[in-house]
C-alpha cells in the first residue's frame, strides 16, 4: 500500500492528531509513517509533521499528517492547526479515564476551527494495557455512534489497529472529496 515518496500523487491531503497529552500520538504517526515506536518518547514543542502515501483504488494520495507535538500542555493549539484539515485521528488512552473524559472538549475544538465534514476517527489507544483499563470498548464505541465519528481500539506498541485507523479515515476522506468533485 506505501508508495514512494517522490511518487506523483492524485491528492494531498492535511490530517491532524488530537487529544490530551500523552495518549500516544506522536508513537501512532511514528508507527504509520516510519513503522517505529519510541519508548519514553519526549514531546518536542512546536507543530510536527509527516507525510505517507497511500492507493486508494486507483488513486495515489499523499496525507499530511500533523501533530501537536507537546503544544496541548499549554492549550495552545490555534485554529491554524486545524485550517484546511479534512481529518482527525482524536486519540485518548484506555488507561485513563480522564483523556476519554476530555474528548468531548477536544471534539468541541475540532467542530469549532476544523472543516465541517472533517472526517473524525476516535482512538481508544494502548489496548495492550488491558489490565490497567479504566475505559470499556463498548464507551467508546457508544460515544462514537452517538456522535458521528469512526471508532477504532488501538496500541501503538504492539502495532495493533494503527494501520487500520489511519486508513479508515484516509479512505472515508477520500469518499468524500471524490463526491465533491464529481
Ligand atoms: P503524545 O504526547 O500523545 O504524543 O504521546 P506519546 O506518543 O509521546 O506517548 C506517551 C507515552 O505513552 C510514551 O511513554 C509512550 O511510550 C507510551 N505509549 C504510546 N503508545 C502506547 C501504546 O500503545 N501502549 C503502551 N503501553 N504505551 C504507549
Amino acid at each position: 500500500m506505501v508508495d514512494s515518496f517522490d511518487e506523483e500523487c492524485d491528492y494531498l491531503f492535511k490530517a491532524v492528531l488530537t487529544g490530551d497529552s500523552a495518549v500516544g500520538k506522536s508513537n501512532l504517526l511514528s508507527r504509520f509513517a516510519r513503522d517505529e515506536f519510541q519508548l519514553d518518547s519526549k514531546p518536542t514543542i512546536g507543530v510536527e509533521f509527516a507525510y505517507r502515501n497511500v492507493k486508494v483504488g486507483e488513486k495515489l494520495i499523499k496525507a499530511q499528517i500533523w501533530d501537536t507535538a507537546g503544544q496541548e500542555r499549554f492549550r495552545a493549539i490555534t485554529s491554524s492547526y486545524y485550517r484546511g484539515a479534512l481529518g482527525a485521528l482524536l486519540v485518548y488512552d484506555i488507561t485513563r479515564r480522564a483523556t476519554f473524559e476530555n474528548v468531548k472538549k477536544w471534539l468541541r475544538e475540532l467542530r469549532d476551527f476544523g472543516n465541517p465534514d472533517m472526517v473524525v476517527v476516535l482512538v481508544g489507544n494502548k489496548s495492550d494495557l488491558s489490565s490497567s483499563r479504566e475505559v470499556d470498548l463498548a464507551e467508546g464505541k457508544s460515544f462514537a455512534e452517538a456522535e458521528d465519528l469512526c471508532f477504532m481500539e488501538t496500541s501503538a506498541l504492539e502495532n495493533l489497529n494503527v494501520e487500520e485507523a489511519f486508513l479508515e479515515m484516509i479512505t472515508k476522506i477520500h469518499e468524500i472529496t471524490s463526491q465533491k468533485s464529481l
